[in-house]
């Protein structure tokens, strides 16, 4: 057997791990470097959109690769136009910028956000952000995030924001009142890592309203939400609505690094040359993963697929466990399933992980499911079966 070091001595020691490595995966399964099996409902945190080793993705990059992996943004990249096209496409808005992670997207948001104010004649502009929001780990974007334990340590905090609690246009209405600094409203459709909170869909359309109203940035942080997980391209369409900005990564390169902003007609050109840049967005690598994914997402009927799946899995999970002493709740739509219990759940990961079943455990009392979107009802099912009785197990402890 491969020795898997219980601490990696010369990475920095960031990552509470699991004492595994994995080798290789096919399909929704994967295998660590001492050949045992798991089943991933986790699909790397909402990033291996289909699965692994995908027959049609896998040939594509590497025709990419034996092309061209990077050039850079002194030339053109015909597949981030075309990307970028097929993004404006299915969210009904205008404009994208290419970066490479979802802290990225997000801090391009926040500054276009700002730049969207100074432009207005705003010099302190302020951003709305949520209660257990989650938005990334750059300095603007733990600002930003609504957990102390991402932000401890790091002060002084990046102002000009404001926090409000989810799903409460009164509270919203009261926090920004008479203030003439605001400039946009910040969130996450379905919250992922702080708990699989969903914010409802006629708070959605209340907080459309109300930015048209004021004319404030609607900004949904699609990062973990969207990319087709919840059985549409991006979850806020459930609420018929459009955003300003959109960031998006995770689930878009379907394993390589992507992210973007998406922007509607009052933010496509806020930013003018020389605003903005990074050197890796946009690269012909990423662009043709994420071009490749979508087209195989709709060839496969991936959408359709992950809203019944995910519609199985939750009401497996509710038959279950829903009315059992210590389960508060199963929430969640599509494949973003949260399983919540009534104390400290982090230990199910590991014992999941022992049981052959990849799983997180987020805001540390919420079971946390993120299968690829390839995952089939039987494969669902298989889910169930090692889940269940691990956390029937933990209730009764
Ligand atoms: C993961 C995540 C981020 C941060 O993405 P990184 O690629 O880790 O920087 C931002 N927002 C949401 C909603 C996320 O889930």
């Amino acid at each position: 057997m491969a020795q898997i070091e219980a601490s990696s001595p010369h990475t920095m020691n960031t990552y509470g791990r699991l004492p595994i490595a994995l080798s290789h995966g096919q399909g929704v399964h994967v295998w660590d470097v001492n050949g045992k099996r798991y089943l991933d409902a986790l699909a790397g945190i909402a990033v291996n959109t289909l699965g692994h080793n995908h027959p049609k993705l896998v040939p594509a990059l590497q025709d990419q690769i034996s092309k061209i992996i990077h050039s850079c943004n002194y030339y053109h990249v015909p597949n981030a136009e075309k990307l970028a096209a097929k993004l404006v496409e299915l969210s009904g808005m205008t404009n994208v910028f290419f970066g490479s992670t979802g802290l990225e997207a997000n801090e391009a948001a926040i500054k276009l956000a700002r730049k969207f104010g100074h432009d207005k004649g705003i010099e302190r502009p302020e951003i709305v952000v949520y209660e257990k929001a989650f938005h990334g780990r750059s300095i603007a974007t733990l600002s930003a995030t609504g957990n102390e334990k991402v932000q401890q340590g790091f002060g002084p905090l990046v102002e000009g924001f404001i926090r409000v609690p989810l799903n409460d246009i009164d509270a919203l209405k009261q926090a920004t009142e008479g203030n003439p600094n605001v400039v946009a409203v910040f969130f996450e459709t379905i919250q992922g890592e702080g708990g699989i909170n969903q914010m409802r869909i006629d708070y959605l359309k209340q907080v459309r309203a109300l930015c048209d109203q004021k004319d404030w940035l609607l900004m949904i942080d699609e990062v973990q939400c969207g990319m087709g997980r919840t059985g549409k391209w991006f979850a806020h369409q459930w609420a018929g609505i459009v955003p300003d900005v959109m960031p998006l990564a995770k689930g878009l390169g379907s394993g390589v690094p992507i992210g973007a902003v998406v922007a509607g007609p009052k933010a496509a050109n806020i930013f003018q040359p020389g605003n903005h840049g990074t050197t890796f967005g946009g690269n012909p690598l990423a662009m043709r993963a994420g071009v490749e994914t979508i087209r195989i997402m709709e060839e496969d009927g991936l959408l359709e697929s992950a809203a019944r799946v995910g519609a199985h899995l939750k009401g497996a999970l509710q038959r279950e466990l829903g009315n059992l002493d210590g389960v508060v709740e199963v929430r969640g739509q599509g494949l973003m399933i949260g399983v919540e219990l009534a104390r400290n759940c982090s230990v199910l990961t590991q014992r999941a992980c022992d049981a052959g079943l990849l799983i997180s455990v987020t805001a540390d009392t919420v079971i946390r499911l993120l299968p690829p979107l390839i995952m089939t009802e039987a494969e669902a099912d298989q889910v169930i079966a090692i889940l269940v009785p691990l956390v029937k197990d933990f209730l009764a402890q």
